[in-house]
């Protein structure tokens, strides 16, 4: 409704397939809460057609832009200017145009994963020692995020274990300063015994993918735990380590949170990741 007035402020979110986003709603729901006259689009943009995109969403008039997908590397190569966290992840989830129509980068997932943190209990600047599962896009800054935020030992485990290697010397290499462990994946549930937090941020665990096999037994009973895989919203590692008494944290949150900095930079107002918000996308990705 608001978009037909002609003069709604545009944003939208970047991908391929873009159909199972849940951003459109996370925005849409904002945007009615806060009256802003404006709208949030989801772009199925064509492989080879990235550039050519942000061209046409800059003469548009586009304040900027969610990228997911494949092409949060993409994005990184094409601002003109990025934040700390894109710089260190490498990958540019959220655009923001500026006067001379460039889009500047950030990576908001890294903030949204240490608010995610916070609002579950769990503050980053106090970890000792985090073990991470996976090695991917995620994993990358997570590992980037943790280890600005103060934690000072970051235990990564990976099944390609050379992946884990590259992220590790490329954080180092970038100026993040942490001591990083590298371990098999086979040994993911012997490193519990000395770590404060466990974060999967591999798909295991994932509606429709394999389990996510790890024996919670040794880990100290103050850990906490993160899955940021969010369908189901309570994964079955989520579930374990809540019986077995540990603080969890779902990775909705983290989507949710990620969401802040974009719309605030797109439409002027910081939104309230609220419990309200957080039940509608909940009941998006698992409907009764
Ligand atoms: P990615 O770059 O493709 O990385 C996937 C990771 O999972 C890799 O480390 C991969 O290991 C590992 N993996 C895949 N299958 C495995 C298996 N069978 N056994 C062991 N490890 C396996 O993906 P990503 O972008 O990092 O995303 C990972 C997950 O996080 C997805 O489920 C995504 O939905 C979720 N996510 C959530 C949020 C949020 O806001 N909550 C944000 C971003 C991502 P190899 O290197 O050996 O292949």
């Amino acid at each position: 409704m608001a978009a037909q007035t002609g003069k709604a402020m545009l944003a939208g979110v970047i991908g391929r397939p873009v159909g199972h986003s849940l951003s459109p709603a996370l925005h849409e729901y904002w945007l009615k809460k806060y009256g802003i006259d404006g709208a949030y689009i989801p772009l199925d943009v064509p492989e080879g057609a990235f550039n050519d995109v942000l061209k046409t969403l800059s003469l548009l008039g586009f304040r900027g832009a969610n990228v997911t997908i494949p092409y949060k590397e993409q994005a990184f190569a094409a601002v003109s200017g990025m934040d700390e966290m894109a710089r260190i992840s490498g990958a540019v989830n959220t655009l923001v145009r500026q006067e001379n129509g460039n889009f500047y980068g950030k990576n908001t997932d890294i903030p949204g994963f240490l608010e995610n943190l916070r609002t579950g209990d769990v503050a980053p600047e106090k970890l000792r020692h985090a073990a991470i599962l996976g090695a991917g896009g995620a994993a990358r800054g997570i590992a980037a995020g943790l280890a600005m935020a103060g934690c000072p030992e970051i235990t990564l485990l990976n099944r390609t274990r050379e992946k884990a290697e590259i992220l590790a010397q490329t954080l180092m290499e970038k100026g993040v300063s942490a001591i990083f462990h590298i371990k098999d994946w086979e040994a993911r549930t012997e490193i519990l015994g000395g770590i404060d937090l466990l974060v999967n941020t591999t798909q295991l665990g994932m509606l429709g993918q394999m389990p996510l096999e790890i024996d919670l037994a040794t880990l100290p009973a103050a850990a906490a735990v993160c899955d940021i895989v969010y369908n189901p919203l309570v994964t079955p590692l989520l579930k374990d380590a809540a019986a077995r008494g540990h603080k969890t944290v779902e990775g909705l949150g983290m989507l949710l949170h990620q969401a802040v900095p974009g719309f605030e930079a797109w439409f002027g107002v910081k939104p309230e990741v609220t419990g309200e918000l957080h039940d509608i996308i909940a009941a998006m990705i698992a409907p009764c």
